[in-house]
């Protein structure tokens, strides 16, 4: 064969040069195909096999293919590995080709980009999650990030500089991040999110302005607020590329909702993975603290739910909006349950509206809109009466029901089926001509019945039968029997020979081909009136968007709001006060996601705890230092106060007997390296780098928590570290904190350091065993424990009986040497106030003449850190 490529290998190699970075889906008849290096991939990431299918330029070219009925569940997995995939169909029958000439290939177009941020189909999404398609876009020294969610179109902008974009990230979790071509930050280098890179052009500031003037119609876009070159810019690109994915076809975006800087929490990425917020430390969703609170019964409720407790509220006024809502359910729980079962029958309608507005919707959209206003309805016929404003405002929006509601209601039958072109969705009585077609066809296939019977008489053989497939159409057929009578005369003048199979022989008739003739028409016309219904219906939906977003949302707030309260009123939950104070007062506190195990497993009850960094007026804030032997419930406690800020600022009931907290507006939360091998990077350096930046960052409204910093290196160097960031955080952050270490000495810190205070949760020594109380108590730890809790652990006993004689031996030699550990805490360096009197024997060495040199507060992270490789290596 010469080296040139067929007319159809001609035509797959100029479409698949538009989208080189895609695998291309090739439709031919009843299959997506593909070739090349994109069959070999394909068929690798779908286990499927690999074939052939002739030369190019000489060399075979790999091919597989997937049948195009089954063809989304391919698509998933594609998406989920990572790949982005061009949907190629035929735009015209092989029969239609042929008219334009013998050799003519088949007109194919790329109809769609299939992208993992840009997916609509439900069987491609999680009902129960958001898709983010993010865009980070930096004009200047300005930063930006947009975040749409495609299948509902809800569109967020926030100004975000560079070194916020990880936590944002972190929040959002997007699937896919458009960024500028070879400007990837940084921070997208370790996210799971697929980076894909776009032209400097999707993201003009200028023409994003007029790409969004366009999509929502209108002159200005100061309606929807103040946006700077960045946003914009960001906002364009997903605009862009929403627009090159889809082929034109935009959804229905909603208006950008700007974010404004701290109106939500702020919290890193460390510490939503420490305090396993919605993927526990193992990385699934099970014993996350989202799955211990959510009670949702819709997709759309989740969402809105796992949405809040990512970004929780600091605004007061938010606040207490939703937990006035919350409380109100609590107080009717009868109301509360009536509504939860009529959400319980609410279909999600923002993503049945982007695949109708993407023209991608079937029947079962239209009805999804259709009993989603409907349940709307209920709820809002439940609610009367005295209601706080959220709920009274979500009962306004579904008591008035959009135009379209009507139609739907009369037009569309009571369970469609999943595709339009199967018909038999229009209801009765709803258009005249499509009722007169449907009595045609189905009287037609009536009439066929009698025909069989009528032939068969005239024929003399009772087998007779009319049946009909695909090709033939209707066909009567006998057995091969009866053949050679029925192709003779006088039969063969009324039946027409068609077909002669292995068993049988087939005939058709004049009159039984004009009947066919007549049912096929009349089939096509009703199919054609249904379809027009479809569009009609279809219109009517989209003419009302802005009104169904809005019920949808009302339907999720309330879906949120009755979760809260159900959960608040099983797990005894109370309602926290929240103010501009600089309290913190937690009392009879639980841990969620640990009471429930313990719970579940059939264990002990938690035991509740208090917690109190209320400081007032010019006070240093409050920092508390808790000490205790492994095991005892240190980590627990510290997260459970983390938690529980953040649960009262996502506008939930908490998990304790009271609680009084002054707005936080940062969350800092760090564990010790040790805890964090899994990881498997230089975990101390990452554990510096964290701490770092809390120090760097944390403000007065800031909680931290700060669970055994330092244990990652040498004991000294532990101790020191740890020591001086408490230090730092007393005297220049001025946050609230709790702190949980291994080191007793860090207990003496509390006499010299006005806001902290010591706290240990309490053991029991039994038996020589340590019995774990679980109770957080004033005071210092007196001792460790090490040793009783490897032997709970199982150390062989002859290991537990050694290391308890080397431990008597240590504290003995500690005794008898006047109290070692404090000559240590006195020569530590790293006191605010130095030690009053420097031994005079002693000469300064290295390391402390280096570090009497520094300013601690002048130093960035990365400095510190090098510092600390300094001091080391100084040693
Ligand atoms: P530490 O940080 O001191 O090593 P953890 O906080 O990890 O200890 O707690 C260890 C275990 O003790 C937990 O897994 C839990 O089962 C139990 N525990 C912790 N706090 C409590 C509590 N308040 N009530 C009951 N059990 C608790």
């Amino acid at each position: 064969m010469s080296n040139t490529a067929t007319p159809m290998m001609a035509q797959f190699l100029e479409i698949k040069a538009q989208y080189p970075d895609a695998l291309l889906f090739y439709r031919m008849g009843d299959f997506y195909e593909m070739f090349f290096d994109d069959a070999v991939a394909a068929a690798a990431a779908l286990d499927i096999a690999l074939t052939k299918r002739g030369k190019h330029e000489g060399k075979d070219i790999a091919m597989c293919g997937v049948p195009q009925h089954a063809a989304e569940g391919y698509l998933l997995t594609l998406i989920r590995k990572g790949f982005r995939v061009a949907v190629c169909d035929q735009m015209e029958s092989p029969a239609e080709a042929k008219k334009r000439g013998y050799k003519a290939v088949v007109k194919r177009e790329v109809v769609r980009l299939v992208t993992p941020g840009t997916l609509t189909e439900d069987t491609l999404l999680d009902a129960r999650r958001h898709n983010y398609l993010a865009a980070y876009a930096q004009v200047r020294d300005a930063g930006a990030y947009a975040w749409l969610d495609l299948s509902t179109g809800e569109l967020h902008v926030a100004r975000c500089p560079l070194v916020t974009l990880g936590p944002m990230l972190a929040r959002t979790g997007p699937r896919e991040v458009l960024v500028v071509e070879g400007e990837v930050p940084p921070a997208l280098d370790e996210d799971p999110a697929v980076v894909t890179p776009l032209g400097r052009a999707s993201f003009d500031s200028e023409a994003a302005r007029t790409r969004l003037e366009t999509l929502y119609g209108t002159g200005s876009l100061d309606g929807f607020g103040q946006f700077d070159r960045a946003e914009l810019a960001a906002l364009g690109a997903l605009i862009d590329y929403v627009d090159i994915t889809q082929k034109g076809r935009l959804p229905l975006i909603r208006p950008p909702v700007q974010e404004h800087q701290g109106a939500a929490m702020q919290i890193d990425a460390a510490t939503r993975r420490n305090l396993e917020l919605t993927h526990a430390l193992s990385g699934g969703r099970e014993g996350s603290l989202l799955t211990a609170i959510d009670r949702t019964v819709t997709g759309a409720g989740a969402r809105l739910l796992e949405t809040r407790l990512c970004a929780p509220s600091t605004d007061l006024e938010t606040i207490r909006g939703r937990l006035d809502a919350v409380q109100a359910f609590v107080e009717d729980r009868t109301l509360s349950a009536d509504l939860r079962e009529a959400l319980r029958q609410a279909p999600d309608m923002d993503r049945a509206l982007t695949r109708l507005a993407l023209d991608r919707g079937g029947p079962r959209d239209l009805a999804a809109i259709r009993n989603g206003l409907r349940a709307g309805e209920r709820v809002a016929h439940a609610l009367s009466g005295e209601l706080p404003d959220q709920v009274a405002q979500a009962a306004r929006a579904l008591a008035t029901l959009p135009d379209c509601a009507d139609l739907l209601n009369a037009a569309l039958v009571a369970e469609p089926p999943l595709l339009k072109r199967d018909g038999g969705f229009v209801a009765e009585g709803v258009d005249v001509d499509l009722d007169e077609a449907r009595t045609l066809r189905d009287e037609g296939r009536g009439v066929i019945a009698s025909m069989q019977a009528k032939y068969a008489e005239i024929a003399g053989i009772t087998a007779l039968k009319i049946k009909h497939n695909n090709v033939l159409g209707y066909f009567i057929e006998t057995t091969a029997t009866h053949a050679e009578k029925m192709l003779s005369a006088p039969l063969s003048d009324t039946f027409i020979h068609r077909q002669t199979t292995a068993n049988a022989v087939r005939f058709t008739t004049v009159e039984l081909s004009e009947l066919e003739t007549r049912i096929l028409n009349a089939g096509a016309r009703t199919l054609e009136l249904e379809l027009e219904q479809f569009a009609r219906m279809r219109e009517a939906v989209l003419a009302d968007g802005a009104a169904i977003n809005t019920a949808a949302r009302a339907l999720a707030e309330l879906d949120v709001a009755t979760g809260l309260a159900e959960l608040a009123v099983d797990s005894d939950w109370t309602r926290p006060v929240l103010d501009m104070s600089r309290s913190f007062a937690i009392v009879g506190g639980r841990h969620p996601v640990v009471e429930r195990a313990l719970r579940r497993q059939g264990g002990p009850e938690f035991i509740p705890n208090d917690c109190d960094l209320s400081a007032e007026g010019d006070e240093a804030a409050r920092i508390v230092l808790l000490t205790g032997p492994n095991m005892a419930g240190k980590s627990t406690w510290l997260r459970q106060n983390a938690i529980i800020a953040l649960l009262a600022q996502i506008g939930a009931f908490v998990p304790a007997a009271s609680a009084h907290i002054g707005l936080v507006d940062q969350l800092f939360s760090r564990v010790g390296a040790a805890d964090d091998l899994a990881r498997g990077r230089s975990t101390f350096m990452v554990e510096m780098v964290e701490t770092a930046a809390i120090l760097n960052r944390a403000g007065p409204r800031a909680l931290v928590i700060l669970d055994e910093i330092g244990r990652g290196t040498a004991t000294y160097d532990g101790l020191s570290i740890a020591w001086a960031v408490m230090e730092h955080l007393h005297d220049v952050n001025g946050a609230r904190a709790l702190f949980a270490t291994h080191y007793h000495e860090m207990t003496a810190l509390s006499g010299k350091l006005d806001g902290v205070s010591n706290a240990t949760v309490a053991v029991r020594e039994w038996e020589g065993n340590v019995v774990f109380l679980h109770e957080v108590r004033e005071g210092a730890a007196d001792r460790s424990y090490g040793v009783q809790v490897a032997r709970l652990a199982g150390l062989p006993a002859a290991v537990v009986e050694r290391a308890r004689s080397v431990l008597d031996i240590l504290e003995k030699g500690e005794r008898e040497q006047g109290g070692k550990t404090k000559t240590l805490i006195d020569d530590l360096p790293l006191f605010a106030v130095p030690a009053p009197a420097p031994q005079p024997a002693k000469t300064e060495s290295r390391v402390e003449s280096r570090l009497a040199d520094i300013l601690p507060d002048g130093l960035s992270p990365r400095e510190a850190l090098d510092l600390i490789y300094e001091l080391k290596g100084l040693m």
